[in-house]
Parts: C-alpha cells; sequence; structure tokens
C-alpha cells in the first residue's frame, strides 16, 4: 500500500475540519461501523464497530472486542488547521475596480505562507429547507477562487528584512474584478453551490483552504509536503491503524477533536466532555456501572498523537541541545516539565513497548530551554478522562505553513504503532506496575 498517495489524497479531499470528518464518516462506514448519534439511546453489540460524530467536526470510532474488555486503548488527533474564516458580510469593494473578502485568522498560522498561492474556500451551510428543518450542508468550491497578492518589492524594500503582517490590511484575499459583486457576490456563490437561493441561508462557517496539491519531494523521494500535515497526518494514520488492527481484548477507541488549534475549549475539543460522554456511554450500552467505568479508564492507555517538530536544516540551533528528532526517523515522543505535554515516565514507557513490539524507530522532543514551545490536546483531554497519556507525533517541519513537509517513512511507522496499541491491552497491575499483552 503507499500510504503517502492515500495520505496526499485524504488531505486533498479534506480541505477543512467538516470534510475530514465526512472523508473519515465514509471509510468507517464502508468498512462496516455502525453509526450512532448522541441523540438517540445506544444498543451496542459486542464483536462490532461504531462510530459518533460531534458537530460534524469531531468523531469518535470504537470497537468492542466478543469477550470481556480490559480497558479503553485510544488514540487521540485533531482535524482543524490554522486557516483564515470569511467573515459575514465579506466583501469589500476598492475603488470600483476590485472586491476583497474581509477574514479573520483562525489559530496561529505562518501568515507569510498564505500569500501568492491559489485559495478557495470550504465549511459548512446551515440552508433553510422544507417543514421547519434546517439542513447542515457541506461545501467545497473546488477551483482556484481567490488569492491573497504581496505588495511588489519595489514598493516595499524592506520586504525581506522582516515585514510585520497585519491581518485585517495584508491578509484579505482578492474575489472579484466587478464592482457589482460587492453586493452579496460572495453568498450567491456559495449559494449556487449549494444549489438553493441566497435567502435560504441562514448561516455559514466558511474558511479558506490552499489549493497546491500535495507532493513527494527530494534526491530519493523521501520527503512529502502538503497543507495540513498537522494534524491530518496523525488522524489519518490513526484511522488506518484503527481499521487494520487486530483484535484484542480493550475496546480500540479512534478519537479526532475539533478546535485544537484555537484551545480545544469547545463542545467538540479535547476540553470538552466528548470522549468521556461516549466512553461512559460505551460502558453503559454493555451493562457496566459506574464502578466499571473506572476500571476500564485505569486500565487502559491513550496515544495523543499531533506533529511535533523535526530539527530544521537551516536552523539547527533552534532544536534541544540533546533531543534531536529528524524527519524519517521514527514516532517522536514529546516531553515538557510543565506538562504542556502530557508524557510522564509511566505513557513514555508503556509507549516504548508498544513501539518495541511493532518494531517502529522512536524519537524524543523537548523544547530547547529557553523557548516556549507549543502545546496539543494530550493534558486538555487528560483533564476530562484522566487515563495514562503519552504526547507523541510524527516530526515535520514549517508547522503551520499552509504547505509543511513531514517525512515519506513516518506515516507508515505511526500506522504499525497505531496497530499495536489498537490490539493491546494495558493493565494497570495497581501498585505502580503495568503489564502489556
Ligand atoms: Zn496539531
Amino acid at each position: 500500500m503507499d500510504y503517502n498517495k492515500a495520505l496526499l489524497d485524504f488531505i486533498d479531499r479534506s480541505p477543512v475540519n467538516f470534510w475530514a470528518i465526512e472523508n473519515m464518516r465514509k471509510e468507517l462506514e464502508a468498512h462496516g461501523a455502525v453509526k450512532l448519534t448522541e441523540c438517540e439511546k445506544w444498543e451496542l453489540q459486542r464483536g462490532k464497530m461504531y462510530y459518533v460524530t460531534r458537530n460534524g467536526s469531531a468523531l469518535i470510532a470504537f470497537r468492542i472486542p466478543e469477550g470481556e474488555t480490559t480497558g479503553f486503548q485510544i488514540m487521540a488527533s485533531h482535524c482543524d488547521s490554522p486557516t483564515f474564516r470569511i467573515k459575514s458580510n465579506a466583501e469589500i469593494c476598492v475603488e470600483q475596480n476590485y472586491v476583497k473578502l474581509n477574514v479573520e485568522k483562525y489559530g496561529g498560522m505562518l501568515c507569510e505562507s498564505w500569500l501568492d498561492i491559489p485559495l478557495s474556500v470550504a465549511g459548512r451551510v446551515m440552508v433553510r429547507g422544507a417543514d421547519g428543518v434546517i439542513e447542515s450542508r457541506l461545501v467545497c468550491v473546488d477551483r482556484d477562487l481567490l488569492i491573497i497578492p504581496r505588495l511588489a518589492i519595489h514598493m516595499n524594500r524592506e520586504a525581506n528584512d522582516g515585514v510585520k503582517i497585519n491581518v485585517q490590511r495584508d491578509m484579505l484575499p482578492l474575489f472579484s474584478g466587478d464592482a457589482e459583486d460587492a453586493k452579496d457576490g460572495f453568498l450567491q456563490l456559495i449559494a449556487e453551490e449549494c444549489g438553493v437561493d441566497a435567502e435560504q441561508i441562514l448561516d455559514t462557517e466558511l474558511y479558506l483552504y490552499n489549493r497546491v496539491k500535495g507532493t513527494v519531494f527530494g534526491r530519493n523521494r523521501e520527503f512529502i509536503a502538503s497543507g495540513r500535515l498537522d494534524d491530518l497526518q496523525c488522524a489519518y494514520a490513526s484511522l488506518q491503524g484503527f481499521l487494520t488492527a487486530g483484535q484484542g481484548d480493550g475496546i480500540a477507541v479512534h478519537c479526532v477533536y475539533d478546535n485544537e488549534e484555537v484551545g480545544s475549549g469547545t463542545k467538540q475539543g479535547a476540553a470538552s466532555t466528548l470522549l468521556s460522554d461516549v466512553l461512559h456511554r460505551i460502558n453503559t450500552a454493555l451493562g457496566g456501572a459506574e464502578e466499571d467505568y473506572h476500571r476500564l479508564v485505569r486500565c487502559g492507555f491513550m496515544v495523543s498523537a499531533d506533529n511535533a517538530h523535526a530539527v530544521h536544516p537551516n536552523y539547527t540551533d533552534k532544536a534541544d541541545p540533546t533531543s534531536r528528532p529528524y524527519v524519517n526517523g521514527g514516532i517522536v515522543i514529546k516531553y515538557s516539565a510543565n506538562q504542556k505535554y502530557t508524557t510522564d515516565a509511566v505513557s513514555g514507557a508503556i509507549f516504548r513497548e508498544l513501539c518495541r513490539i511493532a518494531d517502529v524507530p522512536l524519537q524524543v522532543f523537548h523544547n530547547r530551554s529557553d523557548m516556549a514551545g507549543g502545546s496539543t490536546l494530550g493534558n486538555i483531554s487528560g483533564a476530562q478522562v484522566p487515563i495514562n497519556t503519552v504526547d507523541i507525533g510524527l516530526p515535520q517541519l514549517s508547522m503551520h505553513s499552509a504547505y509543511e513537509t513531514a517525512g515519506a517513512k513516518d506515516t507508515e511507522y505511526l500506522i504499525r504503532a497505531a496497530q499495536t496499541l489498537f490490539a493491546a491491552s494495558v493493565t494497570d497491575l495497581g501498585d505502580g506496575n503495568y503489564r502489556i499483552r
């Protein structure tokens, strides 16, 4: 199986969070997963696979073994990426000759990387349907629609000395050359894409996406590049591992959160009760008491998978002096003394053993002690579901660029680690000792 081709194809079909979840949902159903909704009573059978989504932008799939279960075996990732959201009343007319769109930042991107490349728009539209129904429609304008043009070097001679970017001034994409489109030309376009009248559109969540396709590059084709590798590379690997893993005694759980890039504090983010709610309902539907829930959580294990920084070839001094992950060097375990990463000696040791079983190479990441670094979802999720959790990721360069670079070998490493995680059971022996089976 050519995992890089499949990954880049998946990312290409997933321009924003909603589409990533839609594509995962379809793949799960093709593999026989049964759809659940949060609004209905769950009747679950042992030996079956299920999935549930929240807000259309987060998803949890799980597989229940036939016999008695030992605990939850979870891999969690996120489907959102830094981008720009189209504001309401987006059209801005410039001197009767241009129409540009008003946008605001979603997450912390490298703004410059969004300039002078073909962009378009994707997201969700709420439509007034018949009989009082409000319909949710996914939209992806599948053509080059917008560009944010840079200012020429002749008009800014300091452009190569570091330019401060003001999103309200510098990041508004060019949409039309017809002043008429300033009225509601953008909304009209979206209505056409949805096959409805503009008056039927009640609200929208639309984002820019980078149209540049993913690629495999390098002398030996050893690198991949694409938008949204953070974190669709991990989300994709988690799904493939989940679908191809052997059946163990644990309940395998593939969890994809939304809104990691803006702090996870939404009903579908890692700080929400989403995972806790789903795990509780699984336990209840299997006839378990509250007591059993706590046992399944404490006798389980979670891998929080979110991409990691590799040593940069042009900025080698930006990495920690002794922890130096490289692309294609294997999965990166992330450590942080202040627990921005939740890895501790227990979860680190368990994950190292899982990867030894999977025959997957490992590397470690610490921030330089004079750099704050980023954060991720492991410790946030852990406050809701206190399960032993390791923070890991695949090594990459140019994180939060519109076009990121990673290793051609690493996706497969995480798929193999996920297969091993989902088929294993990690038992807390209750005395500081743990057993992996
Ligand atoms: Zn991420």
